[in-house]
């Protein structure tokens, strides 16, 4: 079952929308398994989980004794004994998960990696709060620092349900009808065209024809050019390694 470790100081965030529809259904039915570490439960500094960032500055850091203790829970504690126990290679497997730490000055996220780690066993995610976490947190446990964007949210609770859910939504059975993922944007570095559904007028806006026709031949062409469009005018960065990629086809 493919699983995701979460390491946060705010557990009451999960399962949050990682509860909702599709996804939620599928937690339900166990059909992947969401583990979360609350960072407060392992204390190191006077009951605290964070301290001053040495050379002064502004803000408290995740302790790295914290941090520790946290992470080798997920060997001992009862919850992950009923987890690991399903199945007795699964804590073995947790160690060759990929880990992300959530900071906006690491590389932006994108479809591909959310490809690979739907295809690997899971994920382990640090969530930071305040200034962040200690830096050997990261170098020693082999962190990747991972970003949403280009702006600053006051934790990472939401990029690891962004991650989660993208990665979830890519396991077999989850969406309904495969061909929908396959469909959506960034497949083949192309942006998803325009779609339409009724009524076929709205305030005079046309739905186009073609859409119309029933054939799905035409149709699909239609769609196909649009998407490329879109994606030139959009996205020009995509629509270069699309064309890279495309050349080397030829
Ligand atoms: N001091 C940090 C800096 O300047 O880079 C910002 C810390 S931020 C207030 C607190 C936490 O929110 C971060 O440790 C990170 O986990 C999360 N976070 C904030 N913005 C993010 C983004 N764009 N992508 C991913 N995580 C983010």
């Amino acid at each position: 079952m493919w699983q995701a470790n979460i390491f946060t100081s705010f557990p009451d965030a999960f399962p949050g929308s990682l509860g909702v529809s599709l996804i939620g259904k599928a937690l339900k039915r166990n059909e992947w398994c969401l583990n979360i570490v609350d960072l407060k439960k392992f204390p190191a500094h006077n009951d605290r989980i964070d301290s001053y960032p040495y050379g002064g500055g502004v803000g408290m850091l995740l302790s790295p004794l914290t941090f520790e203790m946290a992470f080798n829970s997920l060997n001992s504690s009862s919850e992950n004994e009923r987890i690991f126990s399903e199945n007795e290679q699964k804590f073995k497997r947790t160690q060759k998960f990929k880990r992300i730490y959530f900071s906006p000055r690491g590389r932006q996220l994108n479809q591909k990696d959310l490809a690979d780690i739907s295809q690997s066993a899971g994920l382990t995610v640090l969530c930071g709060r305040y200034e962040g976490v200690d830096q050997r947190i990261l170098d020693y446990y082999k962190f990747e620092e991972v970003s949403i964007g280009d702006f600053v949210l006051l934790g990472g609770e939401v990029a690891a349900m962004a991650i989660i859910e993208g990665c979830v939504r890519l396991l077999p059975g989850i969406v309904g009808d495969q061909q929908s993922v396959q469909n959506d944007s960034f497949q083949e570095n192309l942006l998803e065209h325009d779609q339409y559904t009724k009524p076929s007028v709205f305030k005079n806006i046309a739905v186009p024809e073609i859409l119309l026709s029933g054939n799905h031949q035409k149709i699909r062409s239609f769609q196909n050019d649009l998407s490329k469009m879109i994606t030139m005018k959009k996205r020009p960065d995509l629509w270069a390694k699309y064309v890279q990629d495309n050349m080397k086809l030829i």
